[in-house]
């Protein structure tokens, strides 16, 4: 079988190359260049300004661009041929790969992966936190381990919201407003080689989507748009914004993530062998596919445990208050008419009933449709995101599961996030290949050979990302404080800021009130000791995002701002504005150290402190989520214990107490401590532990690994076995 998914799409006509540099088409419509350093190099080399104002190859090839100095310089000229042919053998080949000689022949069709956001790289938007990092991360190492995979998503013309922090403090949010010709996505064409509309009906009217293509390397991304002039003025917006707050035209979105992503695969001919929902809001994908079989004759006691067969979910939080449910009216109402036919008799569809009876939530109101539970009653293997969240899922999820929620911890795409010059020195002494990740344990375990790093060489390594992020950090906070209108001597100031002789600890994630980011600030005087020590100075970078509906969450960066600017901690506390993944880059690269203290146990797993580590980044947190199986006790440092008080204020104050504990008394003295040459030897010792600690466990490559033989290939299985006999859902 062919092992790979493809998807045709029309041709990027938005620039025209000279045809000796045609191939710059193919590279600038593929994201691997986003994990491919030398081929950003490459576009930089056409356009340095452009490249830096974009970091997006298809706006810069729209030019202006000096072609004929190009087609001069053969040093280019060399190394295009090079990058193209690597590439073009990149996406020829997959079947030397560890799923295609152990797995290759489990799966008969595709798996498809549905998500409602993606974070591939900040030039494309569609994304809000960690739950779209994740997926892109997956759909990344999906493609080096060339799974036949396809990804669903939605194309959020609006994307998530910019953030800016105005001089009081306070979150504003504005909505870029995304010129399709200039993202790296292109339309999906049908059987017919016509773009591919596919409609999803609503009360009263038909919906139509468009269907875009991001190419992931060698996976395909189908984006669903609904901004196409066929639909009423009033439904083109359903895709523009990320978790759009009116509950209607969530609702609407989710309908076409589920049942248009159905339908998108359906037209392309597709037959997926696993159906893949990570997280709850494509759960209506289930439903369409119990519609399609009932449509074709089956009877609905029989479409349910088929489409449980091969159906996998994955959950993402840890309490059921923080799933989505939509109101069983609402749901009745607007999924009505595409399901149930309208309610009439005899029109071949799936009764309302029995779908607002299978997203019955754990509490029973009857009156909700919760999308977990109705995933979970029609899935055949589900996932939490690590081990402890496994524990707690299980806990809230029993009863309605009817089976063990598995734990798969999460992982990050180790090439996307390792820094260059820490990544050029573990390549150099480890002998890996960190692109290979998936073919390193046939190899021998190199993480083990991460001791052999010198101290100097990671140290200045090290360094050098510290000094990336110290600049980058200035421009921004420059730019803001400009903005407010703060004097030119204030902005001089900023000059001498984030000094990387400093010891700097990172804190960057959502700002949800139960992410604690407040906790540092319980004693002022304290920390102002601390971070002040002439000797052993400390300086803490914040980064993050409230949700625009999240008063509380804004009310927590307005205290980090006002800290920032307040006598105490001035220059020594900096907030930065508009959190993505290039500020996460930045950060998970060049701090020291990375703080997270959420309330246990309400982390489901946490990805950004394994991008921190695997860049040999020291991790200080709370034990949960990834921290609870990740710290060995020689990595890092754990905040508190595994016991949890009822009493928040009191657990509040007692992890407060445990940070500063570790902060004073054994992270700034192991920091500063030098050897007789003058380096930080039991630091850099602690940054080695750290790596090795990290960059398999928790890399997406051993939790693909995880999917495949846990999820993938026992679900595919399952469905190839004769169909089991009729049951009742439920
Ligand atoms: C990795 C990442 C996240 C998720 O990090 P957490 O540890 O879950 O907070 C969120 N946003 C961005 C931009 C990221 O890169």
């Amino acid at each position: 079988m062919e092992p790979l998914v493809r998807v045709p799409v029309a041709p990027g006509a938005h620039f025209h190359l000279p045809p000796a540099l045609e191939g710059l088409r193919r590279l600038a419509y593929n994201l691997w260049w986003s994990w491919h350093p030398r081929t950003r190099i490459l576009f930089s080399r056409i356009d340095a300004a452009a490249w830096a104002r974009y970091r997006n190859p298809v706006p810069l090839l729209q030019g202006p661009v000096q072609w004929d100095q190009l087609l001069d310089n053969p040093a280019f000229l060399a190394e295009y041929d090079d990058l193209l042919r690597e590439f073009d053998a990149y996406m020829a080949n997959g079947t030397d790969h560890w799923f295609a000689r152990h797995h290759g022949e489990a799966l008969d069709g595709p798996i498809a992966y549905f998500c409602a956001e993606y974070g591939f790289h900040e030039s494309l938007g569609i994304y809000s936190g960690g739950l779209g990092v994740l997926a892109g991360d997956h759909m990344k190492t999906a493609s080096d381990m060339a799974l036949p995979l396809v990804g669903v998503g939605l194309l959020y013309r609006k994307g998530y919201f910019r953030q800016t922090i105005d001089a009081d403090g306070h979150q504003e949010h504005a909505y870029p407003d995304y010129e399709l010709a200039r993202l790296p996505i292109l339309r999906a064409l049908d059987r017919l080689g016509q773009p591919l509309t596919v409609r999803v009906q609503l009360p009263g009217r038909e919906l139509f989507a468009a269907v875009w293509v991001v190419q992931v390397g060698r996976v395909p991304v189908m984006l669903l748009d609904t901004d196409v002039p066929d639909n009423d003025d009033s439904d083109r917006p359903i895709t523009h914004m990320l978790y759009v707050r009116g509950r209607e035209m969530r609702l609407h979105q989710e309908l076409v993530l589920g049942v248009g992503g159905v339908r998108a695969l359906r037209a392309l001919g597709l037959d997926p062998a696993v159906w893949h929902l990570n997280e709850g809001h494509s759960a209506f994908l289930l439903a369409e596919r119990a519609r399609e079989l009932v449509a074709a004759g089956t009877p609905l006691n029989r479409a349910w445990p088929e489409i449980r067969r091969n159906s996998v979910f994955t959950i993402h939080t840890p309490v059921s208050a923080g799933n989505e449910r939509f109101d069983g009216d609402l749901v009745r109402r607007v999924a009505g008419p595409l399901l149930d036919g309208d309610g009439r008799p005899g029109t071949g569809g799936v009764p309302m009933a029995a779908v607002l009876d299978l997203g019955r939530g754990v509490d029973e109101d009857p009156s909700q449709f919760d999308m977990t539970a109705f995933s979970l009653r029609l899935t055949t293997g589900a996932n939490a995101v690590s081990q402890l969240h496994g524990h707690t899922a299980n806990a809230t999820w029993q009863g309605v599961m009817p089976h063990d929620i598995l734990g798969i911890t999460n992982g990050v795409h180790t090439p996307s996030w390792v820094g260059q010059p820490v990544r050029d020195a573990l390549e150099r002494w480890t002998n890996a290949d960190l692109d290979l990740m998936d073919d390193q344990p046939a190899e021998g375990r190199f993480w083990e050979r991460v001791d052999k790093v010198p101290t100097r060489e990671l140290w200045e390594a090290h360094q050098r990302q510290k000094l990336e992020l110290a600049i980058f950090a200035r421009g921004r906070l420059r730019s803001q404080f400009a903005r407010h209108g703060e004097a030119p001597s204030t902005l001089e100031e900023l000059e001498e800021i984030l000094d990387p002789s400093i010891l700097t600890i990172g804190f960057a994630r959502r700002f949800a009130t139960y992410k604690r980011a407040s906790l540092l600030f319980s004693d002022l005087d304290r920390l102002a000791r601390l971070v002040w020590d002439p000797d052993r100075p400390v300086q803490f970078i914040f980064a993050g995002k409230a949700h625009p509906a999240d008063r509380p969450g804004q009310g927590v960066i307005q205290d980090i701002f006002g800290r920032s600017r307040g006598s105490k901690l001035r220059n020594r506390v900096f907030i930065l504005e508009d959190y993505d993944i290039r500020i996460a880059r930045f950060l998970v690269q060049g701090v020291d150290v990375w703080l997270n203290n959420p309330r246990r146990p309400l982390e489901a797993s946490g990805t950004s402190g394994m991008k921190a580590a695997a860049n040999g980044i020291v991790n200080v947190s709370v034990l949960d989520g990834w921290w609870d199986e990740g710290w060995t006790g020689d990595n890092g440092w754990a905040i508190g214990g595994r016991e949890t008080s009822p009493d928040e204020g009191a657990q509040d104050w007692a992890d407060a107490q445990d940070l500063y504990r570790i902060l004073e008394q054994e992270l700034v003295p192991a920091y500063y401590e030098r050897d007789a040459q003058g380096f930080p030897a039991r630091w850099t010792q602690l940054m080695r532990n750290s790596i090795a600690s990290t960059i398999w466990r928790f890399s997406t490559t051993r939790m693909l690994h995880e999917y495949v033989e846990r999820l993938y290939v026992p679900a595919a299985r399952a469905a190839a076995e004769p169909e089991p006999a009729p049951a009742e859902a439920g």
